[in-house]
């Protein structure tokens, strides 16, 4: 696998300061129809048995025998926020990719979000508060 930032990746996407307290945010620069592929989740594939901690930010199990490490920048999927009322899923392909794909239709200039699941709801956001538009709206 080559590694690094994609310039059609790059053309497609800009990372962006997201609401406060959210850190970073993924936009798109280009419309998806519902059913698109948006971006893969790229990184290093590493087996289960290697890593100490199943629960890192960035570690995304594919399934019992591997885990992408989604860590480095140019993975720029791992921007992509959480929200409770997402535009796009996760989808596994029967390679071990890992997949985003938009569940509705997303305009140009929109922020990328998918359901994170109810494990890392749990452990990470959960303890902070959920800071998607849906939760924020709710907490007003
Ligand atoms: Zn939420």
């Amino acid at each position: 696998m080559k590694l690094g930032l994609k310039p059609e990746i790059k053309k497609k996407f800009i990372v962006i300061k997201a609401r406060k307290g959210a850190g970073f945010g993924l936009k798109t620069k280009v419309p998806f129809k519902k059913g698109d592929f948006v971006i893969e989740y790229v990184g290093i594939k590493r087996k289960n048995k290697d890593i100490e901690y199943h629960t890192g930010k960035y570690l995304f199990e594919v399934d019992d025998n591997f885990t992408i490490d989604g860590s480095p920048r140019w993975n720029l999927a791992r921007y992509i926020n959480h929200s409770c009322r997402p535009n796009a899923e996760v989808e596994i392909d029967k390679n071990g990719k890992i997949l985003i794909e938009a569940i509705k239709n997303i305009k140009e200039g929109e922020e990328i979000t998918y359901d994170y699941g109810k494990e890392y709801f749990n452990e990470f956001i959960k303890p902070i508060g959920c800071k998607c538009e849906k939760c924020i709206k709710k907490s007003k």
